[in-house]
């Protein structure tokens, strides 16, 4: 108390009298009780001082010249800082008018003359601490508010027997209305509530009442021009002595931002930035949850992984924003044909059918399929998938044929948890692919153990550069007409330190997938090259030695630079270097492949057509290729001489290969017989067990001439 006490002694107290014996008594009483005093002679002069000095109350006579107390009174309340001070006016005794006129000009109290001098101070005291009390209450009153509208809350207050609910400014300025006095009735209220949520805000309204409780909710809002807000309101009930209710208060606050931002992370976390499908992470629950019930109830889910085939070339040729825009399309794709899949219940659909497309990232995407009756349901939604994937999309302008493949895995059969099935469901996949794309493929448990082996064969391929365990073997070429060799074939082998000598069919897919055909390109063409060197070096007359070029190395890697480096280093003449490219690997992407084929040419290295008549070539663009050589494949060659349509096959071959001004080389020649055949054909060399096994480079020399 002491301190309030002295607080109000610091008060200021504007005395306004134009009778000086009266202003002097009543000046030296406050003086006395330790309180600051400032003087006025009439109306005007105390306007002045109250500009100045913002007196904490004024004590002022109501008759003046210049200007009375009333006047005065009314001036001071329109005065910055005037509608709340306290102010007493000082009335005659009987002078009923005067005291109803201070009333009017909104005097806080009056006081009568002749003046109660002992009783003076104490009236002022207790008139400055009602009216700090009063200001402090407005200061907290709009610290409140002040920090309603930092929290975009408002409160509100219904007394049941009324109509209107009183609320706080914020509350006004939250459901985006004009503020009013007289407060909000209950029904503009529920015309703001968002018509989806309208239902649930009554029910919970009208139990709170019946249960006497606390409530606490969050719900939509529609503002006048049509903007959705959400808010979270709480309230309780207060009750009267016999248990009814007589009011509701409670608060609401407006949480839109912190929803959306709530939304916002939620997204990010679990769902896929590109597609807007749910990712890796997502699916992951969902299939949990899923199996939680189908375990429950004995029922079968299955896992699609699908995987697009060949979705980089689509990325390396058209760009990065074509292949997003794909990858956006496909989603769009599968999502549409599981929804419209008749084979599986659509009551487990219809819940989930957003859920069960997901993509885990890249171009691989998986689909759970609840529901099922049997495991062929499974392979008609795959089979619907292929089919509908394999109509051609725009994109980017063009006309874009995507095939995927995909695997399977059910529940229970191949795998108890989301993660052994979906780790089964992509070995299928793999599978799928392998044996040629744009299947789907179930799963079967020795999937697992090849699955492995693949793994780590490709981890050993890694090492087996630095182990030095590929070797070169050469297959000698021979000239049809001169009997002599004229050429020799680089051929790479592995020598597995467990199993032995891989053959390249085994290991160059895998190092083409993993891109270890890069290195291990070069290192082919850096050693074939040396040897050639070498055996120069050894008095041997120099042949062609061909290399074989994979088609991702096109891609991949810098071939131009890889070749003019190789010829630096060993020193071989551009002319004895010949590289074997094959037909469906030059025929993709035709004008990347053409200008590097020049580049190449300009060099002066020899280039050749493998495995020829398996691919498509276009007749036009072989002639826009600067090639030398088509070698003949050995599927061609191995029934000449029982097969007619394949002997008629070499003969044009041979043909078309002189109009375009090429050499026509066999390979897999066996038997004396096809030897024959294909001289009297006029085919110009031959490559093949008849003449000789690929060699290691010891037991070539015996086909190398010294003169
Ligand atoms: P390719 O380039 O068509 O090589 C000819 C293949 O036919 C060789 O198999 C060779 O041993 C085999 N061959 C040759 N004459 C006969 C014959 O008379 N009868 C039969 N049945 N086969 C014969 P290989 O060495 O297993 O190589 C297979 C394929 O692996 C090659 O086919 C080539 O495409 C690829 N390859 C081999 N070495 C390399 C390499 O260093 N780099 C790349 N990118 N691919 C390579
Ligand atoms: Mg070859
Ligand atoms: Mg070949």
């Amino acid at each position: 108390m002491g301190n309030k006490q002295y607080d109000i002694q610091d008060s200021v107290v504007l005395v306004v009298d134009d009778d000086i014996a009266q202003r002097l008594l009543m000046t030296e009483t406050l003086l006395e009780k330790g309180l600051h005093v400032e003087e006025a002679e009439d109306g005007v002069e105390a306007l002045e001082i109250f500009e100045n000095m913002s007196p904490d109350l004024v004590l002022m006579d109501v008759k003046m010249p210049k200007m009375d107390g009333f006047t005065a009174c009314t001036k001071m309340r329109e005065l910055p800082g005037g509608r709340d001070v306290a102010i007493v006016l000082v009335t005659g005794l009987d002078d009923f008018d005067s005291i109803e006129q201070s009333f009017g000009a909104g005097a806080t109290d009056f006081i009568t003359k002749p003046v109660n001098w002992p009783l003076l101070s104490h009236r002022i005291f207790y008139l400055l601490r009602a009216s700090k009390a009063f200001l402090e209450l407005r200061q907290n009153e709009k610290n409140l508010s002040i920090a309603q509208q930092i929290a975009c809350l408002g409160n509100w207050d219904w007394n049941l027997h009324e109509k209107n609910i009183t609320c706080s400014p914020q509350i006004f300025s939250i459901f985006g209305l004009e503020p009013q006095e007289s407060g909000l009735t209950h029904e503009v209220f529920l015309q703001s509530v968002h018509p989806e949520d309208l239902k649930h805000v009554q029910d919970t309204v009208k139990k709170s009442l019946e249960q006497r409780k606390k409530f606490s909710i969050d719900y939509r809002i529609v503002l006048p021009g049509g903007a959705v807000r959400t808010v979270h309101e709480q309230a309780e009930v207060v009750c009267d002595q016999l248990n009814q209710p007589v009011s509701m208060h409670g608060t609401i606050q407006d949480i839109t931002e912190r929803v959306k931002n709530e939304e916002k992370i939620y997204d990010l976390a679990y769902f896929d930035e590109l597609t807007g499908l749910p990712n890796r992470k997502l699916f992951r629950e969902h299939v949990g949850q899923t199996l939680f019930v189908a375990r429950r109830e004995g029922k079968k889910v299955a896992l699609l992984y699908l995987d697009l085939d060949r979705f980089k070339r689509i990325n390396d040729t058209l760009g990065h924003s074509a292949g997003d825009h794909l990858l956006k399309k496909i989603s769009a794709v599968l999502s549409e044909s599981i929804r419209s899949s008749d084979i599986l219940a659509k009551s487990d659909l219809a819940a989930q059918s957003h859920l069960a497309v997901s993509r885990l990232g890249g171009d691989e995407f998986t689909i759970m399929l609840t529901g099922l009756a049997e495991e062929k349901d499974a392979a008609r939604v795959a089979q619907r998938i292929l089919n509908v994937l394999r109509e051609p999309m725009l994109i980017a302008g063009q006309e874009i044929y995507i095939s995927c493949s995909i695997g399977i895995a059910s529940y229970p059969e191949d795998g108890e948890d989301a993660e052994v099935l979906l780790k089964n469901a992509e070995v299928a996949m793999y599978h799928g692919k392998e044996s040629g794309r744009n299947t789907f493929q179930f799963f079967s448990g020795q999937m697992t153990d090849q699955a492995l082996e693949r793994l780590s064969l490709e981890t050993a391929l890694k090492k087996a550069i630095e182990r030095s365990e590929l070797v070169l073997y050469y297959q000698p070429q021979i000239d049809l007409s001169s009997g002599k060799t004229c050429g020799l074939e680089a051929l790479v082998r592995w020598n597995h330190p467990d199993l032995g000598m891989v053959s390249p069919g085994k290991f160059i897919p895998l190092a083409e997938e993993s891109g270890l055909i890069v290195p291990i390109g070069e290192w082919v063409m850096q050693k074939a090259c040396e040897q050639m060197c070498e055996w120069q070096r050894q008095g041997f007359l120099p042949v062609r030695m061909g290399v074989n070029i994979s088609s991702h190395q096109f891609r991949l890697g810098d071939l131009v630079a890889t070749v003019r480096n190789v010829l630096k280093s060993t020193g071989l003449e551009s002319r004895y270097l010949e590289l074997e490219l094959t037909e469906s690997a030059i025929m993709k992407n035709v004008d990347k492949v053409i200008d590097i084929l020049n580049e190449l040419k300009k060099i002066g290295v020899n280039l050749s057509v493998d495995d020829f008549g398996t691919g498509y070539s276009s007749m036009s663009y072989l002639k826009r290729f600067p090639l030398n050589t088509l070698k003949i494949d050995r599927s061609f060659v191995m029934d000449i001489t029982t097969d007619p349509n394949d002997a008629a096959i070499i003969k044009a071959i041979i043909a078309l290969s002189k109009s375009l001004g090429l050499k026509t080389i066999a390979e897999g020649v066996e038997t004396e017989e096809q030897l024959e055949f294909l001289k009297v054909g006029q085919c110009d060399e031959i490559q093949g067990f008849f003449i000789s096994r690929p060699l290691p480079a010891d037991e070539v020399k015996r086909f190398l001439r010294t003169d």
